[in-house]
């Protein structure tokens, strides 16, 4: 009936150790400093009542009579610190385009939350960068290197997208019964996380023009799937890279879409403040490249600079470490939730515990 927990601040020597025991609830032994503990009870959301004072360390012992009540010995699931990640990716919102005054729902997160510049691979292409993004590997290793739907050079260790490696894979792995969605108005995006990957994946098709209806419509089918709890919800937006490429990057056409995608935004993070989740979610937002004029795809600092931000109610005892790339979002979004990264992943966790 013991349990032995590691919490992020657990290797001191300095440790003191918690226990608790009682007839037909489960107790728990965890050892770690005291503030790593209760750290550990807000991020997994447990729930532990008191049972009295230790007279050696004048700290209460708690019990676990919530989650997992009956398993006896059961191991202690990781200290995640969120319950599930809302992953928005804005294709081709490049972080000196952003129109922060006409974004009020993203000006808002960011100030709630955590934003910094980040960077893209080489080249700036939309495949090459959402494969990474989804894989945690750069674009040499994962041999994605234009939109052609098939990696150009041999991925290494013959593990490409389509074949499941990436962090809806990892998760589904790591944990079988988890829920995950992914909703997307560009087909390409199905190709980077590989959709056998993702539980409930869709496509939103129709023409170029139609990208602002498409962007909302997966936003609405992937929120369709809230009550199902989604460890990670993928919310692709497509409309600010087409009117970049129409109308040039930092146009008012652009400038529009990015006014659109805003109002979805406002839409996902509505949909889980009502549906109580907000509270111990992540949100992370991020893009795949830059532009410039109605291009993007080569090594200038419009393209290779992108927004990285964390917010929601989970993102509250965050840190950012920098620098950031693209390919850090799949182990920062392992690592939020708990789960491990595995040693394939060349990118590393860029949100960490205080
Ligand atoms: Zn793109």
């Amino acid at each position: 009936m013991t349990t032995a927990h590691s919490a992020p601040r657990a290797a001191s020597a300095a440790c003191l150790l918690f226990a608790a025991l009682s007839a037909g609830i489960r107790a728990e032994t965890v050892t770690a400093e005291p503030d790593a503990f209760l750290d550990y009870i807000e991020a997994t959301g447990t729930q532990y009542i008191d049972t009295g004072v230790n007279a050696e360390t004048g700290l209460k012992a708690r019990i676990d009579f919530a989650p997992g009540a009956g398993t006896g010995g059961a191991a202690l699931p990781p200290p995640a610190v969120a319950a599930r990640v809302a992953l928005v990716g804005v294709d081709g919102l490049g972080a000196r385009w952003i129109p922060w005054d006409v974004m009020p729902n993203l000006a808002r997160l960011r100030d709630e939350g955590l934003y910094v510049v980040a960077r893209c691979g080489y080249p700036t292409l939309s495949a090459p960068n959402w494969t990474s993004i989804f894989t945690g590997v750069p674009i040499e290793l994962h041999g994605t290197r234009n939109n052609s739907g098939a990696p150009v050079v041999e991925p290494w260790g013959g593990e490409n997208p389509a074949s499941g490696a990436c962090v809806f894979s990892e998760i589904r792995k790591q944990e079988p019964d988890a829920f995950t969605a992914s909703a997307f108005a560009w087909k390409g995006v199905g190709w980077c996380h590989g959709t056998n990957a993702v539980d409930a994946a869709r496509h939103f098709g129709g023409t170029a023009g139609e990208y602002a209806g498409r962007d909302a419509s997966a936003v609405d089918w992937a929120l369709s799937h809230l009550p199902r709890n989604p460890r990670l919800a993928l919310y692709y937006q497509g409309q600010v890279d087409m009117a970049g490429h129409r109308f040039g990057w930092g146009s008012p056409e652009y400038t529009n879409a990015c006014r659109n995608v805003d109002a979805n935004i406002g839409r996902i993070v509505e949909a889980y403040r009502t549906a109580g989740l907000w509270d111990d979610t992540v949100l992370l937002l991020v893009a795949d490249h830059g532009g410039h004029d109605k291009t993007h795809g080569d090594a200038t600092i419009e393209c290779f600079e992108i927004p990285f931000l964390v917010s929601g109610g989970a993102s509250r005892r965050l840190r950012l470490r920098e620098p950031v790339m693209a390919m850090d979002v799949a182990p920062t979004i392992l690592s939020l939730l708990g789960l491990d990264v595995p040693d394939a992943m060349r990118g590393r966790p860029a949100a960490l515990p205080r």
